[in-house]
């Protein structure tokens, strides 16, 4: 019986299976190819389906076992972009990276995850969670030859969001999630234009929608940019007020062994609030009783109503070993402060 209180979820992501791709390995290139490819991405859906269940996650994902890269596999699927040309840019003024190249308007021809979520849908019982990228995140995510603007191409991904949302929403989907770490780098741009173009993504749809801010997973830039932020991490100081503001119904946050200040979740009241209670950029696991006392604390600012306990980001590049202990962690600490609200 799920409980109506401290709902379990996940941010996105976890580990895949060896036969389908590189373990412990962002980006990793698939090790199927053709129908066999096809066949072992839903396989891996139905087994990280089952591991969350038996861990006691309430909303569940297809832990993006159909996906390579959370931004790329998206962007592949639509017309405008030329993955043959690749271009080197600065990613989230952090890490040079290879990525595609806008050459011509962007359009999407023909529905990009619509038939996973519907797989999703069918393969379990439990409330489920889809996650897409967010428009400033992808614009952060290429290189523009066609639109030289930012806001432009954010406004044209933004519709293109809006209309696989959508599709995603009536194939019985309950969250449509967009992840927007680039967030927590570009201010003006999220005050500008990123709210706006989140908000068009998310606009109409008949679920909840979300917005998943984290610091990243545990690769070396980001744990030198973390390095730079100083004793208190207050990014979310600038954002949380917008989202407030906005029309977008959950935030997804990290805060689990991270400086940031709890009490910022005070700034998002009203909304949902997803507590990153596990850290992704540790193979240890947590114990239930540490999941606990970040949820507690976070209870100071937030009805259990809307508290959801949730992973700090996504668990791709761990084991699939320790990523399954973290989500029983994640549960179980839960369970333990559902417990004390009860008694
Ligand atoms: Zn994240």
């Amino acid at each position: 019986m799920p409980s109506s209180l401290l709902r379990t979820t996940i941010a996105g992501s976890l580990p895949k299976p060896g036969w389908l791709s590189e373990p412990l390995t962002l980006w990793a290139p698939w090790n199927l190819s053709g129908q066999a490819l096809e066949e072992g991405k839903r396989d891996a859906v139905r087994l990280v389906l089952r591991e969350q269940e038996r861990a006691g996650i309430d909303i569940v994902s297809d832990g993006e076992q159909t996906r390579r890269h959370f931004v790329t596999t998206f962007i592949e699927h639509l017309e405008g972009v030329d993955f043959r040309k690749t271009r080197t840019v600065r990613i989230r003024d952090r890490y040079d990276a290879q990525v595609p190249v806008v050459t011509g308007p962007v359009m999407r021809s023909a529905p990009v995850y619509v038939e996973y979520a519907r797989f999703l849908r069918s393969e379990t019982d439990h409330a489920t969670k889809f996650t897409l990228p967010g428009p400033l995140t992808m614009v952060d995510t290429l290189y523009d030859e066609h639109y030289r603007s930012r806001e432009k191409l954010a406004w044209e991904f933004a519709r293109i969001l809006n209309q696989e949302a959508r599709e995603i929403a009536a194939a019985g989907i309950d969250v449509i999630q967009f992840d927007e770490p680039a967030f927590n780098v570009f201010f003006d741009e999220v005050r500008n234009w990123g709210i706006q173009t989140l908000e068009r993504a998310a606009e109409g749809l008949p679920c909840k929608a979300a917005v998943h801010i984290c610091y990243g997973y545990g690769i070396r830039q980001n744990t030198e940019w973390k390095q730079t932020l100083g004793s208190e991490w207050r990014q979310y100081e600038e954002i949380f007020p917008l989202l407030r503001a906005s029309k977008i119904d959950q935030i997804s946050l990290e805060c689990h062994n991270s400086k940031v200040p709890v009490d910022l979740i005070g700034l998002l009241e009203g909304k949902d609030v997803l507590v990153g209670s596990i850290d992704v950029t540790t193979d240890r696991v947590e114990t239930p009783e540490e999941v606990a006392a970040t949820i507690r604390k976070a209870l100071t600012f937030v009805a259990a109503e809307k508290l959801f306990p949730c992973t700090n980001c996504g668990m791709v590049p761990l084991s699939r070993e320790v990523a399954a202990g973290k989500l029983k962690a994640l549960a179980a600490g839960a369970a333990i402060v559902r417990g004390e609200l009860k008694a």
